[in-house]
């Protein structure tokens, strides 16, 4: 079985496994407790948060560790919703995850503005400068990459902008992260990430904040992480974490996603060639080395394809929520402008480090086969 689903989440690399274990069996103490366990503990946390706030290029009281991306994700939205209080407007682009999506509209309703993209599937950036000299929304949040299309979002130039009318810019950057540079991220005013979708394991993230101003905690109960986040941190998961993220980051500093962005694009024109109905989303716009986003030829199912698929050995996503096993359109599609009938066509093929030329290669043969079955069972 090969898979294509990293963007749903990434295998632990083994670099992260080692820290896990060494943490667990070494450092075991509580990082709260007073004692030596706990001081040992508590120094692989501080170590920790200061390798991040040093790659983000922020301080390290501006990291809180989290239980990943949706927690961090919400624990922004709600606290605008505490500090901006009713009658506070958000933005949000209408691309989004759905855990700031979803939550944005949960906290604020109506004052949810969703930012348009373009067909290209990047943040409409004149829709951006022309509306905020009219209006000064209470936070901004854009996606730094986006999950179905890979697409790379201008979360410099919009930061910057933020910045100059003083508007506080969040940034959800779960899929850039461990995939291209961290540097200037520590810039954006609030960051999430999640260890699983670059080698580390499930269930652990962060939130980057400016520390110097309050955050509403979302769960009470504790003093850890300065009062901003109730319960006890799980050391090795960070551990983990931390040496997946410094192994991503030299393999990015060695410029080793280059070559695989160039398999990638490989994959594309060949793929065109063999099924040419097929439409590429997003393929004009700069993306994320490994993602590749596809309109299934007319009058095939995603579904199907997918289901097709993994019997044929390859594990790829319907991009999309999914989980009624009704073939909705993704919103992230019709954000785009690609009507309903054309977005349930959608599926995602999203490689990571560990894929290779041949898995690539393997993958066309792969739908080449599934597109002549599933001709074969039309005629
Ligand atoms: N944000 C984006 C862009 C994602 O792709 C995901 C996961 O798919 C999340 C947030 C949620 O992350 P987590 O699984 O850590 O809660």
């Amino acid at each position: 079985m090969i898979y294509f689903d990293y963007n749903a989440t990434a295998p632990v690399m083994r670099e992260a496994r080692e820290a896990w274990l060494h943490v667990t069996e070494k450092l075991g103490g509580n990082p709260s407790s007073m004692h030596q366990f706990g001081a040992k503990a508590a120094i692989a946390l501080a170590d920790a948060r200061e390798k991040l706030a040093d790659l983000l290029g922020c301080h390290p009281l501006d990291i809180i560790w989290t239980s990943g991306a949706t927690e961090a994700n919400n624990m922004v939205l709600h606290h605008f919703a505490r500090k901006l209080g009713a009658t506070g407007e958000v933005w949000v682009s209408a691309i989004e995850h759905p855990c700031v999506f979803d939550s944005a509209q949960h906290y604020f309703g109506r004052r949810a503005k969703l930012i348009p993209v373009t067909r290209d599937g990047v943040i409409d950036l004149d829709w951006f400068t022309a509306e905020l000299a009219d209006t000064r929304p209470g936070l901004v949040a854009v996606m730094a990459a986006n999950n179905e299309t890979g697409v790379i979002q201008p979360w410099r130039e919009l930061c910057a902008i933020c910045h100059q009318y003083q508007v506080p810019f969040f940034t959800d950057a779960v899929q850039f992260i461990g995939k291209l540079p961290l540097k200037g991220l520590g810039e954006c005013d609030y960051v999430s990430g999640a260890a699983h979708k670059f080698g580390g394991p499930r269930g652990v993230g962060f939130l980057k904040v400016p520390h110097r101003s309050v955050i509403t905690p979302l769960l009470h109960g504790g003093k850890q992480e300065g009062g901003r986040r109730a319960g006890t941190e799980n050391v090795a998961l960070i551990a983990a974490m931390m040496a997946a993220l410094e192994v991503r980051e030299k393999q990015i500093a060695r410029g080793e996603h280059v070559l695989r962005g160039i398999w990638r694009d490989n994959f594309e024109r060949e793929f065109l060639r063999a099924l040419p109905s097929t439409t590429l989303v997003g393929a004009h716009s700069p993306r994320l080395w490994n993602t590749v986003s596809a309109l299934m030829p007319d009058g095939d199912r995603k579904l199907q394809w997918v289901v097709r698929l993994d019997k044929a050995g390859f594990a790829v996503s319907t991009g999309s929520a999914c989980t009624t096993g009704k073939e909705e359109p993704s919103h992230v599609l019709s954000a785009m402008g690609f009507k309903a009938a054309h977005a349930v066509r959608s599926v995602r093929f999203s490689a990571g480090w560990e894929t290779t030329e041949a898995d690539w290669d393997a993958l066309l043969k792969g739908l080449a086969k599934v597109n002549g079955e599933l001709h074969h069972a039309k005629s």
